[in-house]
C-alpha cells in the first residue's frame, strides 16, 4: 500500500509539471504530424552530435599536430651547405648519404670514405 502511494505521488507530480508545460505551450494543430516532427528533431541532434564528434576528433588531431609536427621542415638546397663533393663529377651534397646515393646511382657503385671530399669553403 506504502509503495503505491509513493507512486501516486510521483505520478500527481508528473501531471502537475506536464500541467503547466501545457499551459506556457501553443495550442494543439490538428494539421500538424507532432510525431513526424519529434523524428525530424531525433535525426537533427543525431546530426548535431556527429559534428561534435567529428570537431572533437579535429582539436585533437590539431593538438596532435602543434605537440609533435608529422612533417620535419625541410631546409632549401641554397641554405644547405654542400660540403660533400664527388671525386667523379663535379656535384657536391650537403650529406654524405646524398653523395653515396648519387654515386650509387650515377656512377654505379658506392662512395667509401677514401673518394669522399671535405669541402670546407662550402660551409654557411
Ligand atoms: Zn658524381
Amino acid at each position: 500500500m506504502l509503495q503505491e502511494d509513493h507512486q501516486n505521488a510521483n505520478m500527481n507530480k508528473i501531471i502537475s509539471i506536464i500541467n503547466k508545460a501545457i499551459k506556457k505551450c501553443p495550442q494543439y494543430e490538428q494539421s500538424q504530424n507532432y510525431l513526424l516532427e519529434s523524428r525530424k528533431i531525433v535525426l537533427f541532434n543525431e546530426g548535431l552530435r556527429e559534428q561534435i564528434l567529428k570537431c572533437q576528433d579535429e582539436i585533437r588531431e590539431l593538438q596532435k599536430e602543434m605537440t609533435q609536427p608529422s612533417k620535419k621542415l625541410r631546409r632549401k638546397a641554397n641554405e644547405i651547405s654542400k660540403k660533400y663533393r664527388c671525386s667523379n663529377c663535379e656535384k657536391k651534397y650537403g650529406s654524405e648519404a646524398s653523395l653515396n646515393l648519387h654515386c650509387k646511382i650515377k656512377h654505379a657503385f658506392s662512395e667509401t670514405d677514401s673518394k669522399t671530399q671535405i669541402d670546407h669553403s662550402f660551409q654557411i
